[in-house]
């Protein structure tokens, strides 16, 4: 009888959109849902631990990571290179484990041709006016990045139409909610779980 292998869940979405509390929420709620950490360029944020958040890297080192075939996929996201790791990932999915990507547009359609049945989430704001207000109140951003930004996430928002399903982030409790319900239906298709089917088919008769 075949294993099954883990379900790959990728989430992505504009920055502001809340990604970011949704996926933790979910790591709440599933405490066996795996996290991938990615590799990154970018220098650490106050308060992110290296191995934790992110893995944090040289330009060099994430170009020899994909030199030797070690990323899933990678991005250049706000001029820094953004990558999910190989071995991890597959290692994982190929337990039985899922697996959580926080990633990006880019990285995220590169993963949906080598895992068509991933499981593509797109987070969106309520409106454009709420993103605003989120990026504002988040930190010390310029008007004039802002402006970039939600630019930047309207043209991404367009993304949106290349995934499974579209989320979105109103109340954030709320919308995790609405990614659990999801999952569950999906765990219940049937190129998930034909095993059952042997099980059934090599089980005793009564
Ligand atoms: P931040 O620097 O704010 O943590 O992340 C910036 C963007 O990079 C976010 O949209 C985040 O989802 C994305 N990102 C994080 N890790 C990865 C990754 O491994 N691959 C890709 N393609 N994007 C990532």
């Amino acid at each position: 009888m075949n294993k099954p292998k883990g379900l790959l869940l990728v989430v992505s979405g504009p920055s502001g959109a809340g990604k970011g509390t949704i996926c933790g929420l979910l790591r709440k709620a599933l405490p066996d849902l795996a996290y991938s950490v990615s590799v990154t360029t970018r220098a650490p944020r106050e308060g992110e631990v290296d191995g934790k958040d992110y893995f944090f890297k040289t330009v060099s080192q994430v170009k020899d990571m994909i030199f030797r075939g070690e990323l899933l996929e990678y991005a250049q996201v706000y001029g820094n290179y953004y990558g999910t790791p190989k071995p991890y990932v597959m290692g994982l999915l190929n337990e039985g484990r899922d697996v959580l990507l926080e990633i990006d547009v880019q990285g995220a359609l590169q993963i949906k041709k080598v895992f068509p049945d991933g499981v593509f989430v797109f987070v969106v704001p309520p409106t454009l006016s709420e993103l605003r207000a989120r990026i504002y109140n988040r930190g010390k951003d310029t008007e004039e990045v802002i402006e970039k930004r939600l630019k930047e996430a309207t043209h991404e928002l367009r993304y949106a139409s290349k995934y499974d399903y579209i989320i979105v982030n109103d109340i954030a409790e709320k919308a995790a909610g609405r990614v659990l319900t999801l999952l569950e239906a999906e765990r219940y298709r049937a190129g998930r779980t034909y095993f059952i089917i042997d099980k059934i088919l090599d089980g005793p008769e009564k």
